[in-house]
């Protein structure tokens, strides 16, 4: 395996995703009849492969949450939005056991600005043949003011973000889906009170299995061009809104 820092677009495939939509109207993904190259289903969930990987050098999967363009993370029932972070977290940890990837990410786009293209509730897990994501972390963007704790899973506030000034992060180890899933809700309906758009991403960390939530904006031209993170000197006003939201007080 080589070890690259970029990822490369390929250009033909995006002209191709650029036609098809310019050519459709309907949603791809409400339109289920019309998918292909499905690995799984589980209801209205479906992992398939995405019909336009445009990244050179992956594996590209694409989770479609559910099977309208209405519902959301905001809106499933606590049953379905375990089952739903099950899932992804299944198969994500199997992609990444297949050995056949220096790393695989798993994350999700929700909004205008958080760099999806389909508005339709998804996931995607990608899998990178000659990057591993791991190299650009630091263990500081997952530190922060606790705001919630039970046993040894936690939710903090970064006071180091990776990127945006508001990034949330649900850490769990040993891994706990329902952990995740049961205040992810809470955390993206407040995310998304202030911005339209936020990101989940997650990590297999030093034997954790952590989501950051991150709020997003335009992306901020010190970080394109120096990489320089933001935080904010708002963070204890915003833990303890989190507390309260998350019943720590
Ligand atoms: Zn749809």
């Amino acid at each position: 395996m080589r070890n690259d820092r970029h990822l490369t677009f390929v250009y033909k495939t995006i002209r191709e995703k650029i036609e098809y939509k310019k050519n459709s109207s309907e949603c791809p993904f409400c339109n289920r009849s019309e998918l292909n190259d499905i690995i799984e289903e589980d209801g209205k969930i479906i992992l398939l492969k995405n019909k336009f990987p445009a990244l050179a050098d992956t594996y590209q999967l694409v989770l479609i949450e559910v099977d309208n363009c209405s519902d959301s993370i905001s809106t499933y029932d606590k049953e379905y939005l375990r089952k739903l972070i099950k899932f992804g977290i299944d198969h994500w940890l199997e992609t990444e056991k297949s050995g056949e990837f220096k790393s695989v990410v798993f994350f999700k786009n929700h909004g205008p600005l958080s760099g999806g293209s389909i508005a339709h509730a998804h996931m995607q897990i990608v899998g990178l043949k000659n990057i591993d994501y791991k190299e650009n972390i630091r263990d500081e963007i997952f530190e922060g003011i606790e705001v919630h704790r039970e046993g040894r899973s936690l939710i903090n506030l970064s006071t180091m973000p990776n990127a945006c000034s508001l990034e949330i992060n649900i850490i769990t180890s040993p891994r706990d889906d329902n952990y995740i899933a049961d205040h992810l809700q809470v955390l993206v309906n407040y995310i998304l009170k202030q911005s339209k758009s936020y990101n989940l991403f997650f990590y297999n960390w030093n034997n954790s299995i952590i989501c950051k939530i991150v709020s997003r904006w335009i992306t901020s031209p010190y970080i394109i061009g120096y990489s320089i993170a933001h935080n904010t000197n708002r963070v204890t006003m915003i833990a303890d809104d989190l507390r309260e939201l998350l019943g720590s007080n």
